[in-house]
């Protein structure tokens, strides 16, 4: 076994730690809008909306015309490919909209999941080939942070030995391509909430999984100051009894101290199905927990920023504003969120509390051809796959 390798030169290492700084920089967090046409499709549904390319335009061009304000707590918006290369009614790249803010396009590579043979559900998540001229591409096309999403289930048997190092491999991979192509590699290894499991064995899969991502990422000679890692917060599943923010805060803790060194810079948790007012009440509570934090703690929701703005918009013009209004308080209850500030109840949600899970696409070990979007070749969707 070797041991001899080289990081990146001095350059691209001050670049990419420079980038990853500026995403979790103290009171901001990311905007997930890199929803594939399907997902975005099913958001579309929900408010009576059509899927065409011109509303998912619509939609994205409200929320990138929100206010300036909205760059105070917004550092990055993830984006899909077709996004990326979408303008404005008057012409404006999105991306443009974007930079003149302040706020970083990032893009969203993977491909989708696929399953794992011989396994129970499991998945792995595609897209490697070309990749590297995809991240390449993209840098030039504006984009300086990217995304890949794996997703793990928690069952009596799951996951599996095949399905923790599989992934682990797969993002490690992911990231060290992407920073060989200038792009900060967000690490998104997705503990489903799914089932009926405590918060105890949540807490431990996650442990085990991340640390064999992070086992993988040093195996791959990644360098970690430019990254940032995405995964869920340690709740108990879906179908069991709530923990208190508290709780979770505590476990969520006691899981990234476990495993996540502290050269990574942050950590931007997914919403993963909570309610807008749960995601941001947990974040809090995670911030709040009194044990040392080397890493900022931050959001990169999805659904928890995004489900207010678009039952305010409705798809009718005239509601851009209210859409816009709504995004903008989402944006400030997380900022307080990744700061331990936010007062439970204080911003409300005009969704309410719903619950957003399985809010995505099709259940999970369901086959959803072609359904991963543009660049696709993804057949399998599991559950809420962006
Ligand atoms: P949620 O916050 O809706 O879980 O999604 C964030 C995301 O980007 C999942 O990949």
């Amino acid at each position: 076994m070797t041991t001899y390798f080289n990081y990146p030169s001095k350059e691209l290492q001050e670049e990419l730690k420079s980038i990853a700084q500026a995403i979790v920089a103290p009171g901001k967090g990311i905007l997930a809008a890199d929803e594939s046409v399907s997902t975005m499709g099913k958001r579309l549904k929900d408010i009576g909306v059509e899927n065409t390319d011109d509303n998912r335009r619509a939609y994205r061009q409200l929320l990138f015309t929100t206010d300036d304000k909205l760059a105070e707590n917004i550092s990055g918006v993830i984006l899909f490919h077709e996004t990326l290369y979408q303008k404005a009614d008057d012409g404006t790249p999105f991306v443009q909209l974007l930079k003149k803010k302040g706020i970083i396009p990032g893009i969203k590579v993977d491909s989708g999941v696929v399953p794992l043979m011989g396994s129970e559900d499991e998945t792995t998540t595609q897209g490697l080939d070309n990749l590297a001229a995809r991240c390449a591409q993209y840098k030039k096309d504006g984009c300086d942070f990217a995304k890949w999403r794996c997703v793990l289930k928690i069952g009596k048997n799951t996951p599996s030995y095949q399905s923790i190092l599989e992934n682990a491999n797969v993002l490690a991979r992911y990231a060290s391509i992407c920073q060989s192509e200038r792009i900060v590699p967000i690490v998104e290894p997705e503990v489903l909430p799914d089932g009926d499991h405590d918060l105890d064995r949540a807490q431990k899969v996650t442990e085990t999984v991340l640390a064999a991502v992070y086992k993988a990422l040093n195996d791959h000679h990644v360098y970690l100051e430019g990254t940032l890692l995405k995964p869920n917060m340690v709740t108990a599943g879906q179908s069991a009894k709530k923990n208190t923010p508290e709780e979770i805060g505590l476990a969520t803790v006691q899981a990234l101290r476990r495993t996540v060194p502290s050269a990574v810079p942050g950590i931007t948790f997914l919403s993963g199905g909570q309610s807008e007012e749960e995601a941001t009440v947990n974040l809090s509570a995670i911030n709040k927990v009194a044990l040392l934090k080397p890493w900022a703690l931050t959001f990169s929701y999805g659904r928890a920023l995004q489900a207010s703005v678009l039952k305010a918009w409705g798809g009718k013009k005239e509601n851009v504003a209210a859409g816009q209004a709504e995004l903008l308080k989402r944006a400030r209850a997380n900022a307080l969120g990744c700061q331990g500030k936010y007062v439970a109840g204080s911003i409300p949600s005009f969704a309410g509390n719903a619950s957003l899970f399985g809010n995505g696409d099709a259940a999970q070990g369901k086959y959803v051809a072609g359904s991963a979007g543009s660049d696709s070749g993804s057949l399998f969707i599991a559950n809420h796959a962006y």
